[in-house]
């Protein structure tokens, strides 16, 4: 039967499933298998031969899982979806199925550590070299494109700063070339930004944060043209074997469907936040995408929904003070990762960009006094509340240093 909807707040529930396959079941079953059998030898020998479609084998794929797959193609817009047991999984795959070696990959000018991490080790291991640039140029783009550049990775808005990159422009300088562009989607989600509308290539999330969005799953999801996503699902899936489980793919079906409810209050939450934080006599700097005194203002404008959950901010004092502020939050949890229904709260210089270098840090605009925030979904007057009485202590912590020093 054909479709006959067309927002996300329908496709999050609906699309890829028809509960009449499933005996009414209105929750998408759990296929909690390893293998499937086979009626005959015969029929096992035309399902390898790729003669008769049917499952073989739940690392080539599985009911629950497919259904996630189709799920997240169409709320990206794309040909085909993949699931990954990490967003690790999903961004090594793509890495690996878009290089060989000797390859350069160009970078936006901050990146997920791991995704550092990752790199780091293409380089050593098969010399896929990679630059930083911040994008903000077509000239700069262009002086970093090499013969053997065999992608471009932009990770936009750019954790931890929440600097944004302007989608259409790194687009345009990749056709000229015909390089892929890779967008890291994470921060945004699907229901804020959809890379692939823009012409972008492959869009891939860590489904650990928004999509499922309540702190239970670890997992990856990647959506592009079916060509490059068939081919990944033959290599660099099959073949690593990065898959995820059934259960943890119906746990992200059953946090897709809340998504966009749940975009919007992080969204509005975050916006109450970042406005009392602005003001806030011991906060120096706030980050965050809706903010019109920001020069990339514009580009939030034009290529995301909203704002989105994540202000970082940075406090007067010192790395102690950094420290003794998380410390002095009541309920607010101190943790990293992001997305969840309870604000986490971090310290990217000592926890997620800690394996950074010091200078890179500074390059990236990570400083002692920085701090995440991943606004949660509790009423915000509540979150308000705490984070108050703890930067009012800031002040109290210099006062009694001063004048303990006298
Ligand atoms: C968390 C994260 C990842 C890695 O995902 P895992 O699910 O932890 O493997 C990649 N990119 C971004 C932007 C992230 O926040």
């Amino acid at each position: 039967m054909a479709r006959h909807y067309k927002h996300m707040e329908t496709s999050v529930i609906h699309e890829g499933y028809d509960s009449k396959d499933m005996l009414g079941s209105l929750s998408t079953p759990l296929f909690q298998t390893s293998t499937y059998t086979f009626a005959t030898a015969e029929q096992g020998e035309r399902r390898f031969a790729g003669e008769e479609d049917g499952y073989i084998y739940s690392r080539l794929g599985n009911p629950t899982v497919k259904v996630l797959e189709d799920r997240i193609a169409a709320l990206e817009n794309g040909e085909r979806g993949l699931a990954f047991g990490s967003g690790m999984a999903a961004v090594s795959a793509v890495l690996i199925a878009l290089t060989k070696a000797n390859d350069h990959i160009l970078c936006s000018s901050g990146l997920y550590g791991c995704t550092f991490g990752l790199l780091t080790m293409m380089k050593e291991k098969y010399n896929i070299s990679h630059d930083f640039s911040q994008m903000e140029t077509e000239e700069d783009i262009r002086s970093k494109i090499r013969p053997e550049t065999a992608c471009i990775y932009v990770e936009t808005p750019i954790n931890p700063t929440m600097k944004l990159i302007d989608l259409e422009l790194v687009v345009r300088v990749a056709k000229e070339y015909g390089i892929p562009v890779v967008v890291d989607n994470t921060f945004a989600s699907p229901y804020l930004q959809n890379p692939l509308d823009l012409g972008c290539d492959v869009v891939l999330h860590s489904a650990t944060k928004y999509i499922g969005g309540h702190g239970d799953v670890i997992a990856g999801l990647v959506v592009g043209k079916k060509e490059f996503l068939d081919e990944v699902a033959m290599t660099t899936l099959k073949d690593i074997g990065g898959v995820i489980s059934p259960f943890d793919a119906w746990l992200l079906l059953r946090g897709l469907k809340t998504l966009p409810v749940r975009m919007d209050r992080h969204s509005d939450n975050a916006e109450e936040i970042f406005k009392r934080l602005k003001t806030h006599p011991n906060v120096t700097e706030v980050y965050y995408p809706n903010d019109e005194s920001r020069s990339d203002y514009a580009i939030m404008k034009k290529q995301m929904r909203r704002g989105g959950g994540v202000i970082s901010f940075e406090i007067k004092g010192t790395k102690k003070d950094a420290q003794s502020f998380l410390n002095n939050l009541s309920f607010l949890k101190i943790a990293v990762s992001l997305g969840d229904a309870e604000t986490l709260i971090e310290h990217p210089a000592t926890m997620t960009h800690a394996v950074v270098p010091g200078e890179s840090q500074r390059d990236m605009g990570i400083t002692d006094q920085l701090i995440r925030l991943s606004v949660g979904l509790e009423a915000w007057e509540d979150i308000w509340h705490d984070l108050e009485q703890a930067l009012n202590k800031i002040n109290v912590d210099a006062y009694s240093k001063a004048l303990e020093s006298r």
